[in-house]
């Protein structure tokens, strides 16, 4: 796809969509600067950071020594074709990249696996084993009355996720929409952004993070009749979690809002199953839905294209000719640290936040300039950011849409797809 440029000629884009976090907001003005790229409007800090990036073409390098792109995907191809086990991780690349990577780990026999899939597979196991009821960004921001966040500090992740979702004025089914209880379920989550005529009452319930599912949990057995002692619950008063309990029936349309790398500790994946679970259950008498948020640096892209190539989301392996899925086996951190891989691709062309493994393994480091490897790689590749260096298509994190990404500036990095093509054809 060209680059599209605006009327004037100039390359001011409107209607951009930002790759720099799962929610890909997709209504950004971007002009140029000097050399390089300026967010004009409807940016964040995240945006700001990834778009005004400054432009620079490093020259591949096999060994720390420059060499022509042919030489560093030769030489990529070289330590794949020898390796016993490669595993191809990181990830963090548009859809055309995550099929290209497929490809590469099918026909060199590897394992795939996303740098931020351990969040991911806390959604991933309650889907595939109880299942739940998720609602979209476009249908919460248009029905939502009752937003409770579970602990997730979501203006950190997703700094517009309040402004576009839960603050906008305008709704699609009423001119004149209700205002909104808006519930922080966790401690000292950041409730800043929740500003507006939309917004009504906005309440906070100090609760550590890992005692939500059981908060839920109750709240699914008072719905059911039963009956629960004590003064506390999940370390709230008795009264507090009844008060929600009766939010939440008589809300017309509540949403539990929450994102999976925030869900950091033991079994946190039984927390998004007393989430799922909770939604079931009001569902029974009233409108309720979850909405999993995170997805960043392109993994809602990796996890659906996986998919539906593979039949299983990541963590998958391509050794013995056929995809093989074990979540726990060929998890990208364990296989290196127990020495069964022996050799890391790592591809990363959004965030310099998100570091490789510690590993010895050597390391074939394709990302975008600007993203550091943290040693020495055997084999460096520059490539460009989908959305920036060239276009593209990415999953947003409700997984109902995919958006197209543009061309912004003029840019010799190749796409990380083109790379990893290159380096199949040479095995
Ligand atoms: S909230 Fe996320 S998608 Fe939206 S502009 Fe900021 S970084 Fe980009």
């Amino acid at each position: 796809m060209e680059s599209q440029k605006s009327r004037n000629g100039t390359n001011h884009y409107e209607n951009v969509t930002c790759p720099f976090c799962g929610i890909l907001c997709d209504d950004l003005e971007i002009g140029p600067s000097g050399d390089g790229l300026k967010v004009l409007k409807n940016g964040c800090a995240k945006s700001v950071a990834g778009f005004e990036r400054p432009l620079s073409e490093p020259k591949p390098q096999v060994d720390g020594k420059d060499v022509s792109l042919d030489d560093a995907v030769a030489a990529a191809a070289r330590l794949i074709k020898n390796s016993r086990l490669p595993v191809f991780g990181g990830l963090g690349t548009d859809v055309d990249g995550i099929r290209a990577v497929l490809a590469l780990a099918e026909k060199g026999g590897g394992i795939v696996d996303h740098a931020l899939s351990e969040g991911q597979y806390r959604n991933f196991r309650v889907l595939q084993s109880t299942g739940w009821v998720l609602t979209t960004l476009t249908e919460a921001r248009n029905r939502a009355d009752l937003f409770i966040v579970a602990g997730t500090d979501i203006h950190k992740l997703h700094p517009r996720f309040f402004e576009r979702v839960v603050c906008n004025e305008a709704s699609m089914f009423s001119d004149n929409p209700p205002k909104r209880t808006i519930v922080f379920l966790g401690d000292k989550l950041d409730r800043s952004a929740v500003v507006g005529k939309r917004i009504g009452e906005v309440l906070t319930l100090p609760v550590n993070v890992d005692r939500i599912g059981e908060i839920l949990d109750a709240m699914r057995a008072l719905n059911k009749g039963a009956t629960i002692s004590g003064d506390t619950i999940g370390g709230l008063p008795r009264a507090a979690v009844e008060d929600l309990l009766a939010r939440c029936k008589a809300a017309s349309y509540g949403v539990i809002v929450w994102a999976p790398p925030s869900l950091s500790f033991a079994n946190a994946d039984l927390t998004v199953q007393a989430i799922s679970e909770f939604v079931k259950e009001i569902n029974l008498t009233s409108r309720f839905a979850g909405l999993s948020l995170g997805g960043n640096d392109g993994a809602t892209s990796a996890g659906a294209v996986c998919s539906w190539q593979s039949g299983f989301p990541l963590r998958v392996s391509f050794a013995s000719g056929k995809p093989d899925y074990d979540p726990e086996r060929y998890a990208a951190n364990r296989l290196l640290a127990a020495k069964e891989s022996d050799l890391l691709l790592w591809l990363s062309s959004f965030s310099p936040d998100i570091k490789e493994p510690d590993t010895d393994a050597p390391t074939i480091f394709i990302a975008a300039p600007g993203i550091k490897p943290s040693r020495p790689p055997k084999v460096y590749i520059p490539v460009g950011t989908p959305g920036i260096d060239h276009a593209g298509t990415m999953v947003r994190v409700d997984n109902v849409v995919s958006l197209p990404l543009k061309k912004l500036r003029p840019s010799s990095l190749p796409s990380a797809a083109d790379v990893l093509e290159k380096i199949e054809a040479a095995l």
